[in-house]
């Protein structure tokens, strides 16, 4: 019989090898990791379908949001980042149907990083690619072991690839670069350079110095030797990549100190760099924002003219409490927002969509379950390196999926 395989949305590794089976009346799901497996299980609160925090009907609370969007002379419309691409796609669409400013997680995460691989002023790559050809991969300010669990045994360390039939004992060199012995650093065993909080952009800059024959210093415990010696390592890669997690975006003023690394890299051999994305699909909400928009996220709809830039970021909308109406999709500001921030959507209508009960959905006005995609229903989204996957359903579910339920807001507007 052929196997039949299905795709985890636990995290924007996005792994496509997960199986379901029944064994004595319960489902079995092998090859996603414990995160894929709780995911794939479903939330413990379901979110129920409320209209001022009373029972209602789908019918009841589509027109209500709708009702709350029309009367809105600037919502904001944030999220998206566990929405599958034709959800996105149509809360673009709303946002302009609506002059609404439309941001998302990477506003306060990875954007920066997505945004210079789409400028091209960062060389990046698949991980497909890392599989097959990587020799030298460092994870940067990152804990995949822990935040994406099989990133090191299906793609970056472990498997055996096109090109490294040896496997990691002898074809791979796995490097930290950490403010903590995190997992993954364990694994790197003597190539784990810890640098104190902040100094990301210093150390950053002394390879850059060291790759380009000059002695480099730093102002914490790493000898200029140890700085040579790794510079030493990265520049004889075959193909090199880097794995840029949250410690890199949130310490670094901005990327260039990257970016010259990376270009120094390649003078001397063949190095990219990848973010590490949480939310399954945040680098799709990017990339189709930065087709229509040339923007990647922080864009204001006003008729046909797009503002950009911080003052259009769901931080500050929400602290200058520009916004007088809300519609979060697949994501909780109240728990990942600073809660004096968040706490303004208390003051504004608000609308969740979303599969599960969150903080924000406890202070929402107009609340909508969602099916959960490439679980309860199909759909497609953009994986962390920036590649296309197709998402199969798993189980039946009587729930709607995040695009039907934006589709019919907008009909109903
Ligand atoms: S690593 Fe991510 S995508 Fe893969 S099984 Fe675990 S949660 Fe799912």
């Amino acid at each position: 019989m052929e196997r039949e395989y299905h795709v985890c949305t636990g995290c924007a590794l996005l792994c496509d090898d997960i199986e379901l089976r029944e064994e004595e009346n319960k489902t079995i799901i092998d090859s996603a990791c414990r995160k894929g497996v709780a995911w794939i299980k479903n939330c413990q609160h379901p979110l129920e379908c409320t209209v001022d925090a009373k029972d209602a009907t789908p019918q009841d609370a589509i027109e209500k949001a709708a009702e709350i969007l029309k009367n809105a002379k600037k919502p904001l419309i944030f999220g998206m980042g566990n929405s599958s691409l034709k959800a996105q796609e149509k809360a673009i669409e709303l946002a302009k149907k609506t002059n609404a400013c439309i941001d998302d997680t990477s506003s306060f995460c990875q954007g920066p990083i997505v945004e210079a691989i789409l400028n091209d002023k960062i060389k990046s790559c698949t991980l497909d690619e890392v599989r097959d050809k990587a020799d030298i991969i460092v994870y940067w300010g990152c804990d995949p072991s822990n935040s994406h669990p099989r990133h090191l045994s299906k793609f970056s360390y472990f498997p055996r690839g096109k090109m490294r039939q040896r496997g990691w004992e002898e074809d791979r060199t796995a490097i930290a670069i950490d403010v903590r012995k995190s997992d993954t650093a364990i694994i790197c065993e003597d190539n784990f350079y810890q640098i104190p909080p902040k100094a990301d952009a210093e150390f950053a800059m002394a390879l850059t110095e060291a790759l380009s024959g000059k002695v480099p210093k730093v102002t914490f415990g790493i000898k200029p030797k140890e700085i040579l010696e790794l510079a030493n390592i990265l520049k004889k890669a075959e193909f090199g990549v880097i794995f840029a997690g949250l410690g890199v975006v949130y310490s670094m003023h901005d990327l260039s100190p990257m970016e010259n690394l990376l270009e120094a890299l390649n003078k001397k051999t063949d190095f990219h760099l990848m973010p590490m994305v949480g939310q399954y699909n945040m680098r799709g909400f990017n990339h189709l924002l930065f087709d229509k928009t040339g923007y990647i996220n922080r864009v204001s709809f006003e008729g046909e003219n797009i503002d950009h830039g911080p003052q259009c970021s769901v931080v500050e909308v929400l602290k200058e409490k520009k916004a007088d109406a809300a519609l979060i999709m697949g994501s909780d500001p109240l728990s990942s927002l600073p809660g004096s921030i968040a706490a303004n959507l208390k003051e504004i209508p608000t609308i969740v969509i979303d599969p599960c009960k969150t903080f924000t959905s406890q202070i929402a006005d107009v609340t909508i379950p969602a099916a959960v995609t490439g679980v309860e229903c199909k759909g497609e989204a953009i994986r962390m390196d920036g590649v296309e996957i197709e998402l199969k359903q798993m189980k039946e579910s009587d729930k709607m999926a995040d695009a039907d339920i934006l589709e019919k807001i907008m009909e109903a507007i």
